[in-house]
């Protein structure tokens, strides 16, 4: 037997027993003839002791024990008399009987201790010494946890877990695919799946009627701290329901994993419209933790010789509490900020409600103070606010200003981990037009539902036509999104139409789907969560990739097993590739 406790299992409680543990050598102290041993394992540390004077045999073998050394440790539990408050098995320790060294180890390229000497490569590199870090396992720990209830919850609504293919075909819409070369089928190509949308709906079409999965997706897109070429979905579908079904059911599914979870009762998600949510905050995922939501101004400002406004479709302006104090170099600070290229603004107006009443400007020449006092009154500004202004065009505008409004948030210490805040973005529009492609395209999926009301506007109006598609978002970030599909096979080859598709492209990309939809579709929708984003809001997280057991980095590679890789010219051969580089 390797072991009859683990080391965060054991208490003032089993003083006396003689127990077996195993596990990895955290840390050697000697102090006189004495030797302390930290016994690390999933479970927790525990302290072993070997006394010079009982048994200088074994004291001897322990002095030679070095870190990640694996052994097994005999021995007595005792009562430590200097206690250790900041671990579970802190008031024991082992007087140790028998060791026995099962594994040596190299010494440890960084420390595996909560706060490590390793840089972000070196811990990739070698991310199975991280893996054993407490804070890098407890985010595996919670992953599981969360996966692991969410089953749970859909196992009782009835859900069935379905696993759909990973090698699939190429579809032209949305990311870029990952594509593999099939050996069989000379010069043809799988994708993997970046998402298992089709075969979700397919299975509503067999009468499965609720499913779902939890999957890795697979998408070549550029990488950010939220984004990894694989990552996983809780991926769901359901037959018979109306988008109000959807949002009952994830909103449940959400409230019980904060429940269950972290222990948080959460309200009723509020629910905003994209429209809504883009004139208030300039993002259809905004974070509502704050407020500071926009305050449109433009008729206040007209007409009063200032260009700049004058020739701007819309002039908005965020109410900053609490920071009339900002000093020429902090407004500085925020115009260069606004005016980087990310963001692209072209310069930042300013009034700060000072404390004494006064309204201070950086466009005092053009109005006066009663001029600013009425954009002070409809933003509500109370003295000591600063009002922060910024015009444009207006979709443009709105999302610079949704830029400052998280800075400011951020600078203010309002982004608060701790404090989660739920809501429903719903009523998206249907279409996005691309300018530089003068066409249309989803702005969710091909497969998503006009709102019934809006079909009319198809051919008047497509930019007007809203969708069943609805987010979640959480804190600012989207954690799910979903959508009531088509179910009927006409309205479907006319979206692929709008879509600019071919009758002949629809039918060789998704004649599957479309002849499916003619033996009794049933009306169904759906909704996929993204598990990593989901985790690391749980865990505090700003990576994903630290939730993630094996994650790559922001170039897509893996750096602990050097993928991807170069392979055998046999290889290519029987793939029929050729490949040419270009020359550097
Ligand atoms: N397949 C969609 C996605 O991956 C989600 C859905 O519509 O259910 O975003």
């Amino acid at each position: 037997m390797y072991r009859t406790n683990t080391c965060g299992e054991l208490r003032l409680l089993n003083v006396d027993q003689e127990v077996v543990l195993s596990g990895w050598v955290q840390k050697v102290r000697k102090f006189g003839g004495m030797i302390f041993v930290d016994l690390r394992d999933r479970y927790g540390i525990t302290q072993l002791v070997f006394n010079q004077e009982i048994n200088a045999q074994l004291c001897e073998k322990a002095e030679k024990l070095g870190r990640e050394w694996v052994i097994q440790a005999k021995g007595a539990v005792a009562e430590r008399s200097n206690k250790n408050p900041h671990i579970s098995t802190g008031d024991i320790e082992i007087i140790v009987s028998e060791l026995t060294i099962l594994n040596s180890s190299d010494t440890p390229p960084f420390t595996i201790e909560n706060d490590t000497d390793g840089g972000d490569d070196l811990r990739m590199k070698y991310r199975y010494l991280d893996l054993r870090r407490t804070p890098v396992r407890s985010n595996l720990e919670l992953r599981h946890q969360m996966a692991f209830a969410t089953r749970n919850y859909l196992n009782e609504l009835k859900f069935l877990e379905v696993e759909t293919p990973v090698l699939i075909g190429s579809t032209p819409e949305g990311a870029r695919d990952f594509i593999v070369p099939s050996r069989m089928n000379p010069g043809e190509f799988y994708a993997l799946p970046q998402s298992p949308q089709l075969f979700k709906q397919l299975l509503m079409v067999s009468g499965f009627d609720r499913y779902f999965q939890i999957v890795k997706c697979y998408r070549d897109e550029d990488l950010r701290a939220d984004r990894q070429p694989e990552f996983t979905q809780i991926d769901c579908e359901m037959s018979f329901i109306e988008q109000e079904d959807i949002l009952t059911v994830f909103e449940g599914l959400t409230q019980y994993l904060f429940q269950t979870i972290k222990g948080i009762n959460l309200p009723a998600f509020p629910r905003l419209s994209y429209a809504e949510a883009m004139k208030l905050y300039g993002t259809d995922k905004p974070d509502t933790r704050f407020g500071m939501t926009f305050v449109e101004i433009k008729d206040l400002t007209s007409g009063k010789n200032f260009g700049v406004f004058d020739n701007a479709e819309y002039v908005g302006a965020i109410r900053v509490p609490g920071c009339s104090y900002y000093t020429r170099k902090q407004l500085d600070e925020l115009t260069d900020f606004v005016k980087r290229p990310q963001i692209g603004a072209n310069g930042l107006i300013y009034v700060r409600c000072e404390v004494d009443g006064n309204l201070k400007s950086s466009v005092d020449k053009f109005y006066s103070s009663d001029n600013l006092q009425k954009w002070v009154e409809r933003s509500g500004a109370q003295p000591g606010d600063l009002l922060l202004i910024l015009s444009g065009q207006t979709e443009k505008t709105r999302k610079q200003l949704g830029e400052l409004r998280l800075e400011m948030a951020s600078r203010l210490g309002l982004r608060n981990k701790d404090l989660f805040n739920c809501l429903w973005v719903v009523d998206f529009p249907l279409l996005e037009y691309d300018e530089e492609l003068r066409r249309y395209f989803a702005k969710h999926h091909p497969f998503t539902s006009p709102k019934l009301e809006d079909i009319p506007l198809l051919d008047a109006n497509p930019g007007a036509v809203r969708a069943n598609a609805y987010d979640l978002v959480i804190n600012g970030v989207e954690v799910g999104g979903g959508s009531i599909r088509i179910h009927n096979s006409e309205l479907q080859k006319k979206m692929f139409s709008m879509l600019g598709f071919s009758e002949t492209q629809a039918q060789a990309q998704f004649g599957f789907l479309m002849n499916a939809f003619k033996y009794g579709a049933p009306p169904h929708g759906g909704i996929a969560f993204g598990l990593d984003r989901f985790v690391s809001i749980f865990a505090g997280l700003d990576s994903i990739r630290d939730c993630i057991a094996f994650p790559k980095n922001n170039s897509g590679r893996d750096m602990m097993i050097n993928a991807p890789s170069t392979v055998s010219q046999e290889q290519l051969d029987e793939l029929n590739l050729k490949i040419e580089l270009p020359e550097k």
